[in-house]
């Protein structure tokens, strides 16, 4: 039975060596119970988003650039850690789902989402295929398992949603037949069923993978693998000065993740906190550090004020043209068309006429919203702003953040501070 789901990210995999520092860490498992949850090496998401969009601006003709990187960025980490059989079929696979993935690309007259999918989950399908062979090679026996055979979802391409009961369905036969080796398979991609075609998680989405899997196998945990020693209550990349967070419920990473602490998945930690399952931040540089933990505990816990910020915000005011109050009624209409559009609320604030909406930047998402709402509403928007959150407030503590910048609203409970502003030109 598979007890343990292990999710390595981009940077964890992101060249020979840290596949080689993955290898490393492995050896010192249980593998029988572990299941990999791999993501796509170092960038290569962002680098196919960049070789569709070449090639779609070149209506489907051959863009070299930006593929080509991708597929030597895949063959020097190959060569590199098969430099002693460089016939091993691995090989020979790899080019297939280059050539693949070039088909894909070739594709233009399509959805862009619908494209999207079936282009980008190649990044998944290339390292879990590589990494696999790797470790098979090096002796730590695995079976790779195709994420798109189970994690089944609806047809909401780029931000699909799973269809839990197909998927457990799925997921039990897999555990029922696990044979004692460990699984790997990728995370972020999906599939959908009827008509069956690709489709993904989201951006980051495979940690939520990862939370799919141990729900659904009731497993005993999940480890999140970092370039970081666990949870801080900053990213270190844009704070000095921040701090680990030992211990955290549930309830709070939630919070956390929900305001854009990019850590983790926002959608991750439901279906763990769900089936009470320990999530674990731990270090892939360094093994020995202790990993946060977050569980389901109910102790008191004194939390320190965290830092968050979402960047690439619309904020978007919607006023009844004929001033009629910004009532439940008209409230439920604009969420409900929202609600359609997928579009999620990071911060809304009310006043008598005036609903404010502050939400991630989608230029098509905004103006469907926008033509939905034009008859009944005056619609005014800014984009390129910050949301800016602090959990666990403590009075003046947001001044240096906030210091020479617009702020369009502020809002306050508690504990939480949200302040949505323009950065500094
Ligand atoms: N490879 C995907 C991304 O970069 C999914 C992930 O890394 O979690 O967004
Ligand atoms: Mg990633």
């Amino acid at each position: 039975m598979i007890r343990k789901i292990y999710k390595f990210g981009g940077a964890s995999v992101k060249d020979a060596n840290a596949v080689r520092n993955l290898k490393n860490i492995l050896e010192n498992e249980n593998r029988d119970e572990i299941m990999l949850v791999i993501s796509a090496m170092g960038k290569t998401t962002n680098a196919i988003e960049k070789a569709l969009a070449d090639f779609r601006n070149n209506n489907g003709h051959l863009e070299i650039s930006a593929l080509s990187e991708i597929i030597e960025y895949h063959e020097n980490i190959m060569n590199d850690l098969f430099e002693d059989n460089t016939n091993h079929p691995v090989f020979e696979t790899i080019t297939n789902l280059f050539l693949d993935l070039y088909l894909n690309l070739q594709e233009t007259g399509y959805d862009y989402d619908y494209q999207y999918d079936n282009t980008v989950s190649f990044g998944e399908m290339l390292s879990t295929t590589l990494i696999s062979a790797y470790l098979n090679e090096c002796g730590i026996k695995n079976k790779l398992i195709d994420a798109r055979e189970y994690i089944i979802t609806d047809h909401n391409f780029r931000s699909a949603n799973p269809d839990w009961d197909e998927c457990r369905l799925r997921i039990d036969k897999l555990n029922d037949s696990h044979d004692g080796s460990m699984y790997i398979t990728q995370g972020f991609i999906a599939s959908s069923t009827s008509p069956k075609t690709a489709t993904t998680l989201g951006r980051e989405g495979s940690d939520f993978t990862a939370a799919i899997f141990a729900n659904c196998m009731d497993a005993d945990e999940v480890t999140i693998w970092k370039d970081v020693d666990g949870l801080r209550n900053a990213d270190p990349k844009r704070f000095p000065d921040t701090k680990k967070i030992e211990h955290l419920s549930y309830f709070e990473a939630i919070e956390l993740a929900f305001y854009g602490a990019s850590i983790i998945h926002p959608k991750t930690l439901k279906p763990l906190q769900n089936k009470n399952i320990p999530l674990k931040v731990r270090s892939f540089l360094n093994t020995k550090l202790q990993p946060s933990i977050i569980d389901g505990t109910n102790d008191f816990i004194e939390y320190i004020p965290s830092f968050i910020v979402k960047e690439n915000q619309t904020l978007m005011s919607i006023t009844t043209r004929d001033y009629s109050f910004m009532n439940e009624h008209n409230r439920a209409l604009i969420f409900n068309i929202m609600d359609e559009l997928n579009i999620h609320a990071n911060m809304t604030q009310i006043s008598a006429l005036v609903l404010s909406i502050c939400f991630d930047e989608n230029e098509k998402k905004r103006l469907q919203l926008t033509e939905a709402l034009s008859q009944t509403f005056k619609i005014k928007y800014n984009n390129g702003l910050q949301l800016f959150t602090i959990r666990h407030y403590q009075e003046g503590i947001e001044h240096d953040f906030i210091k020479d910048k617009i702020i369009f609203v502020v809002q306050k409970s508690r504990s939480t501070y949200q302040i949505v502003l323009q950065p500094k030109m």
